[in-house]
């Protein structure tokens, strides 16, 4: 099996984190195709080399000096060379780099932060560097050309002898113009390869051990999620808890290649697997992942006899569509409904939004609920399952947290509930003390 292994900023931030790297790859010969981000913090208040570009680039825009910040980034990578002895003239071509930032776009300059570092780690792995801006081709809307990349790709592939590196997060467009993906955008270089190259595994190299069941802030020692379907993922980063860039899925999902979450600083560890379906195992936790945030609003707008009239409910999202919110959850009753919304895109307008309401629907009462914390409960192991939903609001009910509103995913795999902003953190805990290690046995 052929695996794509990528590792984030942090995983290869200076020459310590390197010898880590190269003995996670040398341990496993079918780690043949290495993706590396740029070097990112050391420590907490340490910089990340992208970001230090993107200062550099804010300096030229301005026509501010900028020699020293360029001088704190060309000893990141002085330091990673001297320290591992590597030969890569890295003073020549930083000099030769800071000279030209002045004629460069800035696209070009942010993505300087992988090259280097790709460089230097392909040098001490010794595999062969295989620039992103000949193989990951870009359209100039910022989308990538897949075909043109798979094509690309493959070739390096047979050129390298079926090994190579390759900076994440920059390619090009066919006219040559460096293009970026978003931030941490080097998990979708990653997808991108192990999707073009037919791998079997996508592993994605990180400084946490995968996906936790809950917010280690709020649950003491939550235990690590092993295996996640791509969906119960989606639910549990919508909501907070985010280990991945997003749209490095896709690429892979769509071709059903597993990505595993590692950790470069505890490689024994399991991680996480995500992929398609995960029941291969008779025993497992009813729950896969609890997840939430606070600060929605909930707009409840009521009117006699709405359930015999058409089109109230719409005439009031289309007042939101004009805004620009996007609607979390609609909870209906007979003639009531809600409409709950993230409060930060409503902030400046849900005075006039509730004022449109008045004049298009005109409903008896419009209120306006701020301060409502949204809860999901996710597991793909509750779907057709009788009684978890009520057993969960049983364990609420018995904690007095009072539960504003509720709606479970049309495939049962969530169960989204609303409290008080206040409640949040107390709910969490409950829930997950009652069922953070429930496991079931599955009937085969
Ligand atoms: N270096 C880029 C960033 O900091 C991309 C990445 O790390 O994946 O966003």
């Amino acid at each position: 099996m052929i695996k794509v292994a990528k590792f984030g900023g942090s995983s290869v931030s200076d020459a310590e984190q390197f010898k880590k790297v190269a003995s996670i790859v040398k341990a496993d010969p079918e780690r043949r195709y290495v993706v590396v981000s740029a070097a990112g913090k050391r420590a907490k208040d340490d910089n990340k080399i992208t970001d230090l570009l993107l200062l550099v680039n804010a300096h030229v825009q301005y026509g501010v000096d900028c020699a020293s910040l360029l001088n704190t980034i060309k000893e990141r990578f002085v330091e990673i060379a001297r320290e591992l002895g590597l030969s890569f003239p890295v003073e020549e071509e930083f000099d030769r780099f800071a000279n030209s930032i002045q004629t460069e776009t800035p696209e070009y300059v942010v993505s300087r932060g992988e090259w280097f570092t790709g460089q230097l780690m392909a040098e001490y792995l010794g595999m062969p560097f295989v620039d992103a801006a000949d193989v990951v081709v870009f359209h100039h809307d910022g989308t990538v050309d897949m075909e043109r990349t798979q094509v690309r790709l493959r070739e390096a592939m047979i050129h390298n002898g079926g090994s190579f590196l390759l900076p994440g997060f920059y390619g090009s467009t066919v006219d040559g113009q460096v293009k970026l993906f978003k931030r941490g955008g080097g998990d979708i270089t990653g997808a991108i390869l192990a999707r073009c190259i037919d791998a079997g595994l996508y592993e994605n190299w990180t400084d946490v051990s995968g996906f936790l069941a809950a917010d280690p802030r709020i649950v003491d020692n939550p235990r690590g999620i092993h295996r996640i379907t791509f969906e119960e993922m989606r639910e549990l980063s919508y909501m907070g808890a985010t280990v991945l860039q997003e749209e490095a899925i896709f690429p892979v999902r769509e071709v059903n290649i597993p990505i595993q979450i590692k950790n470069t600083n505890a490689p024994d560890d399991f991680g996480t697997i995500i992929r398609e379906t995960a029941n291969e195992h008779a025993r497992e936790h009813l729950i896969t992942g609890i997840a939430g945030k606070k600060d929605f609003v909930g707009i409840y707008v009521q009117r006699a006899h709405m359930s015999n009239e058409i089109g109230c409910i719409r005439r009031a999202l289309s007042i939101l569509e004009r805004y620009g919110v996007s609607v979390e959850h609609i909870p209906t009753g007979v003639d009531s409904f809600a409409l709950v919304v993230n409060g930060d895109d409503v902030k400046d307008t849900i005075y006039s939004i509730v004022a449109d309401i008045q004049r298009d629907v005109q409903p008896d009462s419009i209120n306006v609920l701020p301060g409502l914390a949204l809860i999901s409960v996710v597991g793909r192991n509750m779907s057709r399952r009788a009684g978890t939903s009520g057993q969960v609001f049983g364990a609420l009910g018995e904690a007095g947290i009072n539960i504003r509103m509720i709606t479970q995913s049309s495939q049962e795999i969530s169960i989204i509930l609303g409290v008080q902003n206040e409640d949040f953190e107390h709910a969490i805990r409950v829930i997950y003390d009652r069922f953070g290690d429930t496991v079931i046995v599955k009937e085969r």
